[in-house]
């Protein structure tokens, strides 16, 4: 047959792709995307693009002749509706079957909203291209804005709408923002990087409702019944895994595509991005169940899935996929990274270089190893540790390392 179908045509698809062409892979590949537009990158959308400062050309993930060299069969603005797990066949909405040898699940996450909320104008999520275009339009008349959720997009869309002339509120229910990832201690650092550009960060706040009049947002009512106005709402409350086309094809979905340590959901079928939930070897006592919604995560599972499917298809051994998670957030001037796995308030946190309120590091420990490293505008003194995390170094290593790399300074 000689066909490969990868579904989902952004960052972990395209990479799958390049990935199969680049280990010398000469059958089909089909890779069907949603949207219309040719693979693009995320991280703009929050910042340059919705800012005004790029236009869209920029952020494509490819060239047009970059594509073209990788002879895709590409199928845009095609949503697939369902899997035929035993025949590795895809079917999409105008009816068509796409059988192949193998299929990589790249389908990524939808954004979450409020529900039961009216459709007024001027309430949003930001995860597409054109969700972006049209912030952007909305932030040109320096509305009123209101954030709900202090996560990443919201953080990031208060920032730029914060620097675009906007009056910025952003509407939390944890105690602080990015609480849930990397606890309150740094939660509150946050908050001050935003107070100081003026941005009212309120956490601990119940929404009750979205508030309009004439089908247009007015503002969100909290649940002591205060109005905060807003003529713009943002709603930044996270992200659900797009599966379910997947939920009559017999794969065990569970928060994500559930997957091997090497990223396989069933014979033939592989995931990757936002949408895999999988087990990282390098973390826990025997492994961690996982699913990242970051960047980089999505172009090494993307690359690692397709390597692992002609792995099986030629059959050799998979390789396990145990990366060092990575994210970043660029945030006014503070450029946040993260490095490895954190949760919250259940880890020791300690500042080993720096102040709170302006660059440092910290590292997060747990049981005794180091779990991820933290740092603000520190980007030298952050990426050294993703060996320690990677040889799941012990927690007073990792404090002798930040001790010796302090003395160097
Ligand atoms: P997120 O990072 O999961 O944050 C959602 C936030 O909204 C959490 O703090 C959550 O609190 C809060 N929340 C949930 N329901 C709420 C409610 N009813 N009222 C007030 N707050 C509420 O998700 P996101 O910010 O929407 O981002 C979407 C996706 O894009 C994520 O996958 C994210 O990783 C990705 N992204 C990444 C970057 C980056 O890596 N730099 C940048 C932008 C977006 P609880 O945790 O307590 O529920």
């Amino acid at each position: 047959m000689e066909r490969i179908v990868v579904v989902g045509a952004s960052l972990a698809g395209l990479r799958a792709c390049e990935s199969l062409r680049t280990a010398g892979y000469t059958g089909t590949i089909t890779l069907i995307g949603a949207e219309r537009h040719e693979p693009y990158d995320r991280p703009p959308l929050s910042k340059a693009l919705l800012k005004g400062e790029w236009e869209p050309e920029r952020i494509r993930l490819r060239k047009p002749a970059e594509l073209a060299g990788l002879d895709l069969d590409m199928r845009l603005g095609v949503v697939a509706t369902g899997l035929d797990t035993a025949d590795r066949a895809v079917t999409v909405d105008s009816g068509e079957t796409l059988a192949g040898d193998g299929v990589i699940i790249a389908t990524g996450s939808a954004p979450r909203r409020l529900p039961n909320q009216p459709d007024f104008d001027g309430v949003t999520v930001l995860r597409t291209l054109d969700d972006s275009l049209d912030l952007r339009r909305r932030l040109a008349d320096a509305p009123r804005v209101a954030v709900i959720g202090a996560g990443f997009i919201g953080l990031e869309v208060a920032a730029t709408a914060s620097r675009s002339g906007c009056t910025v509120t952003v509407l939390e229910g944890a105690p602080a923002p990015l609480m849930r990832g990397l606890g309150a201690l740094m939660g509150e650092v946050v908050t001050r990087v935003h107070a100081r550009h003026g941005v009212d960060v309120r956490c601990g706040v119940q929404v009750a409702g979205i508030e309009g009049a004439g089908g247009r947002a007015t503002g969100i009512r909290l649940g002591d019944g205060e109005l905060v106005p807003a003529e713009v709402v943002v709603m930044g409350i996270g992200v659900a895994p797009v599966t379910q086309w997947l939920d009559d094809s017999g794969l065990e979905l569970r928060d994500g595509v559930v997957c091997t340590e090497a990223l396989r959901a069933a014979p033939g079928i592989y995931a990757a991005g936002d949408c895999a939930r999988w087990v990282n070897g390098l973390f826990g006592e025997t492994g961690e169940e996982m699913r990242v919604e970051h960047w980089t995560n999505a172009a090494e599972q993307g690359a690692a899935a397709a390597t692992n499917l002609l792995a099986e298809l030629a059959g050799a051994a998979p390789t396990p996929y145990a990366p060092v998670p990575f994210f970043w957030s660029d945030q006014f001037d503070s450029r946040i990274q993260f490095l490895g796995r954190a949760h919250g308030d259940d880890d020791d946190v300690q500042l080993v270089a720096g102040e709170p309120d302006g660059s440092f590091v910290a590292l997060y420990g747990h049981a005794g190893r180091l779990r991820g490293v933290l740092g603000v505008n520190m980007p030298r003194m952050v990426m050294p540790y993703r060996k320690l995390l990677a040889e799941r170094a012990p927690w007073e290593l990792a404090l002798r390392h930040a001790s010796e790399t302090q003395q160097q300074i």
